[in-house]
C-alpha cells in the first residue's frame, strides 16, 4: 500500500509525497529543494506531479523538478500551472504514475478561480483528499479569485465525502483557525478535545495534518453554517439576521480575516 508523508515547506507550506517502493508522487511542490533531498535521500524516483490551484507556494518547484526528471503534471484545466501535461476537471478519474492508486477530481472554486481537489482510496478502509488551500484543518482558504457562494458550494462537496476520509490540506494552520473555532462555538466539545490533542502534537513538532473528514464536520466552523450556534455567532457578529448559508459561510469568513 502506498504511504504518505508531509515535507515540510517555507514556514507553514505541506507537499505531499506518495510513496509506493521507489516511485514517488509530489502534490503541490512549492519548492524544489526539500522534495530532491528527500529523493535522494529516500532513493526514490519521481514519477508525477499532481497540483491543486496556480499560487506560487503550490507550484513554484515545478520546473525545478521536470528539470530533474521529466514526469506528468497533473494541473486544473482552467489555470496555468507550470508543464502541466494533463488538464482535469470535475470528475475526471486517473491512476497515478508510479502509484498504482485512482483519484478523482473536483472542482472546488473559491480560493482560486479554478482550484481543484484530489480524492480516492488508499485502501478497502482508507479514503483520502488532497484539497491544497480549501478546506485547512478546522478551516478555510480565503476568498482571493471566488465567491463565498462558491467557496461554501466547494466545501459543502468536500464535506459530503466518506467521514473516514484523511484531508490533506496545503498549510499547517491549524492552530491559528482553532483559536477562532473556540470564538464561534466556545462550548463545542469535540473542538476542546480537538484544540488539546493539537497543542500536543505542534508541541512536540508534529503536524496536525492530515485531519479526519468526521472530525472536521464536528469542528470546523466553515462546514457548519447551519449549525444553531454558529448561526446565533455569526448573527451577533455581524449584528444582523443570517440569511441561509452562504451569508453564514460569508460572515464567518469576513469575521475571521479580521480575528
Ligand atoms: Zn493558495
Ligand atoms: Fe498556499
Amino acid at each position: 500500500m502506498p504511504t504518505i508523508i508531509p515535507i515540510p515547506a517555507f514556514t507553514d507550506n505541506y507537499i505531499w509525497l506518495l510513496r509506493n517502493g521507489h516511485n514517488a508522487v509530489v502534490v503541490d511542490p512549492g519548492d524544489a529543494a526539500p522534495v530532491l533531498a528527500v529523493l535522494a535521500r529516500e532513493q526514490l524516483q519521481l514519477t508525477a506531479i499532481l497540483t491543486t490551484h496556480h499560487h506560487q507556494d503550490h507550484v513554484g518547484g515545478n520546473t525545478a523538478l521536470l528539470a530533474h526528471a521529466r514526469v506528468p503534471v497533473f494541473g486544473p484545466a482552467r489555470e496555468s500551472i507550470p508543464g502541466c501535461t494533463q488538464r482535469l476537471k470535475e470528475n475526471d478519474t486517473f491512476v497515478v504514475p508510479g502509484i498504482g492508486i485512482e483519484l478523482r477530481v473536483l472542482d472546488i472554486p473559491g480560493h482560486t478561480a479554478g482550484h481543484i481537489a484530489y480524492v480516492g482510496q488508499l485502501s478497502a478502509t482508507s479514503h483520502l483528499a488532497f484539497v491544497g488551500d480549501t478546506m485547512f484543518a478546522c478551516g478555510c482558504g480565503r476568498l482571493f479569485e471566488g465567491t463565498a457562494a462558491q467557496m461554501s458550494d466547494s466545501l459543502a462537496k468536500l464535506a459530503a465525502l466518506d467521514g473516514d476520509t484523511l484531508v490533506y490540506c496545503g498549510h499547517e494552520y491549524t492552530l491559528s483557525n482553532l483559536r477562532f473555532a473556540a470564538a464561534v462555538e466556545p462550548d463545542n466539545v469535540a473542538l476542546k478535545a480537538r484544540t488539546v490533542r493539537a497543542q500536543e502534537q505542534r508541541s512536540r513538532g508534529e503536524p496536525t495534518v492530515p485531519s479526519m473528514l468526521a472530525e472536521e464536520r464536528a469542528t470546523n466552523p466553515f462546514l457548519r453554517g447551519s449549525e444553531p450556534a454558529v448561526v446565533a455567532a455569526a448573527a451577533a457578529h455581524a449584528g444582523r439576521a443570517i440569511e441561509g448559508n452562504v451569508d453564514a459561510f460569508a460572515v464567518l469568513r469576513a469575521w475571521k480575516d479580521s480575528f
